[in-house]
């Protein structure tokens, strides 16, 4: 089934590299999420990153609040399969050791680390290493001038704290910047990183700062995000959520999906359930989604409760269930009917029916790639 896109041309931008992530131009829009154990606890540490990265993150971004999470990067980027950025407030000395460290990316706003030396050498170092450098406004802390001019936080004076950092960091012939303009209202993020979409060409980090919890961020979240992808601003992501970071993977990439900006992972249309139901839906789809959270292949499956939708939407997808009367279901491959499924079966049989598509997939993507 064709659908009109939602999606407006994407803005054009230079490229940067967070390790081998492509950031903007026409490189796919990456999802980040952050880690929130303490960074110097490199085992609990490292198994979040590797969580994360299970779940699909592109890159991870871990704080770096001294220097014994500083000293810690070095193993974390050697066990890490995605690339990490670390988040360095201030303190220059932090920022120089992550980069001797080998982290990929590093999140400082060149304006808040002190003499045009501090800056300098820290830029070196990045520039020495082929690492980029986001820079992040947050509305919550802006420089006391641009408070002290607007009143308030607005938009512009948002986007005037970004262009001073990104001043500095040109002066210093630096462009392997990205910028990021949070704020946890919806429209004040929104207005700002359209007014900075005009004024520079540099890829944009998009996010919605303090959004809540699961449910009011992931809504929060969906809604600001949405809007500036849909007006094709936006180069990554990260949601950020009161929750388990793994969800912040999970619902970047639910945005970008319901965009088609980006597949991945097993995309599952269900019914909301009604008391025609010939089997649970709500239980059967929490399961499925838990046991499937690993699959990266788009693979489509329709989980309908009843025969009023579900052959036809078993019809749109690679594999559909459609519960039938007297705990039969109907199993659908490719659009047809291909047996029946036992109630006490249900979720095995599908998790292992996902699994064959995407190795299939994979395999003939390898074969495509020659990898
Ligand atoms: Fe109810 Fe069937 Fe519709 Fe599901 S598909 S909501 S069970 S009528």
């Amino acid at each position: 089934m064709s659908e009109p896109s939602l999606v407006a041309p994407r803005r054009a931008t230079r490229t940067i590299h967070v390790g081998r992530v492509v950031v903007g131009g026409t490189a796919p829009i990456s999802v980040q999420s952050m880690t929130n154990t303490p960074t110097a606890d490199i085992g609990a540490t490292g198994r979040q990153i590797d969580l994360l990265d299970r779940a699909g993150a592109d890159i991870v971004r871990v704080s770096c609040p001294d220097m014994d999470a500083a000293q810690a990067m070095g193993t974390l980027v050697r066990n890490a399969r995605v690339p990490l950025i670390a988040d360095i407030h201030f303190d220059y000395r932090l920022a120089l050791e992550a980069l001797n460290q080998g982290v990929q990316g590093l999140r400082i706003n060149p304006g808040n680390i002190g003499s045009k030396y501090r800056v300098q050498e820290v830029v070196q170092a990045a520039r020495d290493r082929g690492v980029s450098i986001r820079i992040g406004v947050n509305a919550g802390s802006l420089e006391k001038e641009l408070l002290a001019r607007y009143g308030e936080p607005t938009p512009q004076a948002m986007v005037d704290s970004a262009l001073g950092h990104i001043r500095i960091l040109e002066e210093l012939d630096f462009r392997e910047i990205k910028i990021s303009l949070k704020a946890s209202s919806v429209g004040m993020t929104v207005a700002a990183y359209r007014l900075l979409a005009e004024q520079v060409d540099y890829p944009l980090h998009l996010g919605i700062t303090e959004a809540g919890g699961l449910l009011p961020g992931a809504v929060k979240s969906s809604i600001g995000l949405g809007l500036l992808l849909a007006e094709g601003i936006g180069d990554t992501l990260r949601v950020s959520l009161t929750a388990d970071p793994v969800e912040e993977v999970r619902v970047g990439f639910e945005i970008l999906k319901a965009l088609r900006l980006r597949t991945h992972g097993v995309n599952i249309i269900s019914c909301p359930t009604c008391s025609r139901q010939e089997f649970n839906v709500i239980d059967v789809v929490a399961r499925l989604e838990q046991q499937l959270a690993h699959i990266r292949e788009p693979v489509a499956l329709s989980v309908i409760g009843c025969v009023v939708n579900g052959p036809g939407e078993a019809k749109e997808t690679a594999i559909g269930l459609v519960g039938g009367g007297q705990g039969s279901h109907l199993l659908y491959r490719d659009g047809r009917p291909c047996g029946k499924i036992n109630a006490s079966e249900l979720v095995d049989r599908l998790v292992t029916e996902v699994e064959q598509v995407a190795a299939t997939m994979r395999h003939d993507q390898q074969e495509l790639t020659g990898s």
